[in-house]
């Protein structure tokens, strides 16, 4: 079998970035609490709360002690409640979703309504919308939801850093007639971009694309998505453990790739468990 792996595997930017705060914080002997997740991948999640990286689901839960903003972001109001409690705050919002909040708060403050497209329960999403006046912006997630939006003199779009570029393209395209005036932000993140451009390739000269991430990673679902639409087979997995071996084994060209949000050891664990059975 021929593994085929693009350029880039591993970590973001962001990611690299949040777990080195969270490192140097440990190293404190801190214990550090976030609100969800730190990153969307059930391995990594686990293993930092060994080391003592807390997920809660609630400020209510916490009266004192460290806490991490997520590289999702979090809304101005929640950052302030958490500075009110007298909690120290480790900021991890990566530079690429801050550029988003404050693109979504120019248009807002410029009398646009505001356009997201992205996932309306995701929290960087969430986080953008807090920062639209009133959070009156509409989250459009496909372009059918795009023809639902009422005209308006001035429309300002703007995407959550994950979403898929052929799927905002498309959105677009239908919000076109539904303002005199629109303004549109690319916003999607260029690691996520290149990472769907890289995966495209590899789905054309293969048989099958093996992704690997967490089931909850919005940018691995997409890779997922962008492979099935290719019309490859497609296994989409945490680890070697979903592997569909006995399918796999009387493959020839196999193409590998992760989302920002999965370590390179456990796409690397994956090729080599493939090269082991061939
Ligand atoms: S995927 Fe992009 S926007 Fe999201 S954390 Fe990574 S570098 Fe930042």
């Amino acid at each position: 079998m021929h593994i085929f792996l693009p350029e880039e595997i591993g970590f973001c930017f962001g990611v690299r970035r949040a777990l080195k705060l969270v490192s140097n914080e440990l190293k404190k002997g801190n214990h550090i609490y976030t609100l969800g997740d730190l990153i969307h991948n059930p391995g990594v999640v686990e293993n930092l709360r060994r080391r003592g990286v807390i997920p809660i689901s609630s400020l209510s839960q916490i009266s004192k002690g460290t806490l991490l903003i997520r590289s999702h972001g979090a809304s101005p109001s929640l950052i302030k409640q958490e500075r009110r409690k007298g909690l120290k705050i480790l900021d991890a919002t990566c530079p690429y979703v801050l550029r988003v909040q404050r693109i979504a708060r120019y248009l807002s403050m410029k009398s646009y309504q505001v356009i997201i497209i992205g996932l309306a329960a995701h929290p960087e999403v969430k986080g953008v919308m807090a920062n639209v006046d009133k959070g009156q912006a509409y989250v459009v997630k496909t372009p059918e939801e795009a023809t639902e939006i009422p005209f308006a003199s001035k429309i300002g779009v703007v995407a959550q850093t994950t979403e898929s570029i052929d799927n905002f393209e498309n959105i677009v395209k239908n919000l076109i007639e539904k303002g005199r005036e629109i303004r549109v932000f690319n916003t999607i993140c260029k690691v996520i971009r290149q990472r769907q451009e890289n995966t495209k390739r590899l789905a054309k000269k293969v048989e099958a694309m093996i992704v690997v991430g967490g089931r909850n990673s919005s940018n691995t679902c997409q890779l997922v998505k962008l492979c099935e639409f290719l019309k490859v087979k497609t296994y989409f997995v945490e680890n070697r453990d979903g592997l569909e071996i006995e399918e796999l084994k009387h493959l020839k060209k196999v193409g590998l790739v992760g989302g920002t949000s999965t370590p390179t050891s456990a796409v690397k664990e994956i090729k080599d468990f493939l090269i082991s059975i061939n």
